[in-house]
């Protein structure tokens, strides 16, 4: 188990771990001193050979008394998405040992959870079987932010259409507003910017609250900077500012922080620093 929230048990759902791009491709406003000071401050994050970044992919399981939940599904096996060489085709069990090291089978599954609609958080949303992606979870009602849906649903790409569509063909999808709320423990945080429809996830029990991020932002060195986008966020501005307002929040309230991209284990807390904030690791 990664943490408890009160009595809620969080499970890390870790699918791969590789070096992607270039930093200074990856924030278009970090220059050679923000290299420098992210090689500084978050060096972990920094593939040693190559210099690269080195971006987790991750879900989180979710155990409530009332839900099995799962947060994000990663890039899933099969699928046909060529931009990264890592994620076209694969063929790995890494994601569903980790729902079997949590105790979880695909049919325990009450609800999938996506932050946005993009290729690392919907992958396992299906499987191929028989020539045919079908729902991984059969169980599940799959909650997709309904901003994100009417924007990648407009022009289907290869994502959507291999892990978004056979889910809403499946009548498994409902389309959720930004801050929609999931059973007594579980609520959405609107953080547009990185879609138009992205959500943060809020757990909270008995006085404990935690928070994944999702892609509001993908590396600790944003609390450092949180004006550095990232290079396929949407909209740039509005992620920026998105982010600066989720810092804030979330540093004010004290709530224990998963970054869904930041170097294992991902866990720590927001706090104030200088003119923006810093990362604490747990
Ligand atoms: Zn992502």
């Amino acid at each position: 188990m990664l943490i408890r929230v009160g009595n809620i048990e969080v499970w890390r759902i870790l699918e791969s771990v590789d070096a992607l791009m270039d930093p200074l491709k990856f924030f278009p406003d970090m220059c050679g001193d923000g290299l420098s000071e992210m090689q500084s401050l978050v060096p972990r994050q920094l593939c040693p050979d190559t210099g690269f970044i080195l971006l987790p992919i991750q879900g989180f399981l979710i155990k409530t008394p009332q839900h099995i939940i799962l947060v994000d599904a990663c890039v899933g096996n099969d699928k046909t998405y060529d931009n990264f060489d890592k994620w076209y085709k694969r063929s790995d069990g890494r994601f569903m040992a980790g729902l079997i090291a949590a105790g979880i089978t695909p049919a325990d599954i009450d609800f999938v959870l996506c932050t946005h609609l993009h290729v690392d958080h919907v992958g396992w949303n299906t499987r191929l079987e028989n020539g045919q992606w079908v729902p991984t979870f059969p169980n599940a009602r799959y909650l997709l932010p309904a901003a994100d849906n009417a924007y990648f649903g407009a022009d289907p790409g290869v994502v959507y259409t291999e892990s978004v569509l056979p889910v809403i063909a499946a009548g498994q999808a409902e389309f959720v507003s930004s801050d929609h709320m999931l059973g007594d423990y579980v609520s959405l945080i609107p953080t547009p910017g990185h879609t138009p429809g992205h959500v943060s996830v809020r757990i909270a029990n008995s006085g404990h609250v935690a928070v994944i991020t999702g892609d509001v932002m993908h590396s600790p060195i944003q609390c450092y900077h949180p004006e550095w986008s990232f290079l396929y966020d949407y909209d740039p501005v509005q992620a920026a500012r998105t982010r600066r307002s989720f810092l804030a929040s979330c540093c004010d309230a004290g709530n224990v922080m998963l970054g869904s991209h930041f170097p294992l284990p991902s866990l720590g807390t927001f706090h104030e620093h200088s003119t923006a904030f810093k990362w604490v690791e747990k």
